[in-house]
C-alpha cells in the first residue's frame, strides 16, 4: 500500500471514535458515525496485514490500526 498522502494523527479522543467506527464497519459494513474533526463520512479499508480506519477527507484524520 502506497503511503505517499500524509495524513493527521488523530487525538486520543478522535481515535476512540474511529475505533467505535471500524467496530461498526466489521460488523455492519456501514457505520452512521462521521469524522470527530470535520463531520465527513469515515472510510474503512484492509489489507492481509494492516487495517485502518480515515476520514474521506484525504488531509484529515487517520488512524491505522495495525500493519504497515
Ligand atoms: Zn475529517
Amino acid at each position: 500500500m502506497a503511503m505517499t498522502i500524509r495524513r493527521i494523527i488523530p487525538t486520543k479522543e478522535e481515535g476512540f471514535v474511529l475505533k467505535k467506527a471500524q467496530g461498526e464497519f466489521i460488523r455492519n459494513g456501514v457505520t452512521d458515525i462521521k469524522c470527530p474533526r470535520c463531520g465527513k463520512n469515515l472510510v474503512y479499508e484492509y489489507g492481509e496485514n494492516w487495517e485502518m480506519t480515515h476520514c474521506s477527507d484525504i488531509e484529515c484524520i487517520s488512524l491505522v490500526l495495525r500493519g504497515i
